[in-house]
């Protein structure tokens, strides 16, 4: 029997957008010459999570397709139908929190502020006697 052949993935022309990304720290990809690749954590909605699930978006590049499953992504050709759903399991990290409650103004002046108190208990660690750095500027 002939194998059926499928219609191409028609993209849906909705490639979803992930509000966060970030650098796996806990996987990287080993590529064929044995060099290791970041691998990126995409910050998405639940709606986004879902499509991914049900196989209309693709795991890998996000295109999202009109149809679940297509045998392969239109845009990255990854093999969706075979492999989506493995590689979703595989690759989902559950609910994270991305980004920080602070502003970036005080995310700064909190890591400066880190800054000068590690230097402060490495000199105080060495001997070195340095007054308290006051990093307080007020405004
Ligand atoms: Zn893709």
């Amino acid at each position: 029997m002939a194998k059926r052949k499928r219609h191409d993935a028609i993209q849906s022309g909705r490639a979803i957008v992930a509000s966060a990304s970030d650098v796996d720290i806990d996987s990287f990809t080993v590529m064929p010459d044995g060099r290791k690749m970041q691998r990126t954590v995409f910050g998405l909605t639940e709606e986004q999570v879902g499509r991914i699930r049900a196989g209309y978006t693709c795991v890998k590049c996000l295109e999202d397709h009109a149809a679940p499953y297509p045998d392969a992504c239109s845009v990255c050709k990854f093999p969706m139908r075979p492999q989506q759903a493995e590689e979703f399991a595989k690759d989902f990290r559950g609910n994270i929190r991305y980004g920080s409650e602070m502003s970036d103004e005080d995310e700064l002046a909190a890591a400066e502020e880190q800054i000068q108190r590690d230097a402060y208990d490495k000199a105080t660690a060495l001997g070195l006697i340095i007054p308290k750095p006051s990093i307080i500027v007020p405004r």
